[in-house]
């Protein structure tokens, strides 16, 4: 996707060989033009999929989620990284392991948005060693609904995610796929 891999370039920040700083857009400030574009371009990849929900992990992929849901006009979910107070017992969780902080937060959902019916679309803002897509998989899964695909708007090929997806026969689809950000340079995979 163009649009994004120039964003990228002109405004990513390479922290080191293994991170992306993408603050100026997509985790801190959101450029919602480009959201819309990704929204779009994640609807005219999947709409064959019969999607019925569009789940993502808090909180940097909310903002590429809603814009997708709002193409499907489906609702979006959002896996929390806590259980919040609110929840009663009625939730579905697993441990996952965060890439940027090094440490493990419970991913959560409640029973109330999820069915045996429903065909999930995930949404994330990055794909590392996914181990945030396991997780999301693992608690739709257990609620006994489909996984329909996975979208990632940046996916960091170099890293494991992507190849750990492919051989489990899910369907993914990344924007931008980076090849290296060695000596401080973006390089993509065209
Ligand atoms: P994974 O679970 O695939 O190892 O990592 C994906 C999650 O870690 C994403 O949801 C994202 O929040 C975070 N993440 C992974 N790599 C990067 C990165 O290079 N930059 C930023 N900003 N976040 C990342």
């Amino acid at each position: 996707m163009d649009i994004l891999k120039q964003m990228i370039l002109n405004k990513g920040r390479v922290v080191n060989e293994d991170i992306l700083k993408v603050d100026s857009f997509l985790n801190h400030q959101v450029d919602y033009h480009l959201m819309k574009e990704i929204g779009s371009e994640f609807f005219n990849y999947f709409k064959k999929y019969n999607i019925t929900k569009v789940f993502t992990i808090e909180s940097s992929g909310i903002a590429p989620a809603i814009m997708t849901a709002s193409e499907f006009k489906v609702p979006m979910v959002i896996l929390k990284k806590q259980k919040p107070n609110t929840l009663d017992t009625n939730f579905y969780q697993t441990p996952v392991k965060s890439f940027t902080k090094q440490s493990m937060y419970n991913l959560t959902l409640s029973k109330d948005y999820i069915s045996e019916n429903d065909r999930i679309l995930i949404i994330d803002d990055f794909l590392a060693n996914g181990e945030a897509a396991k997780g999301a998989i693992k608690l739709i899964e257990n609620a006994g609904a489909c996984v329909a695909g996975i979208g990632i708007v940046i996916e960091k090929s170099f890293q494991p995610g992507r190849e750990i997806l492919d051989k489990a026969g899910y369907v993914v689809y990344s924007l931008a796929r980076i090849n290296s950000l060695k000596n401080n340079k973006i390089e993509f995979i065209d």
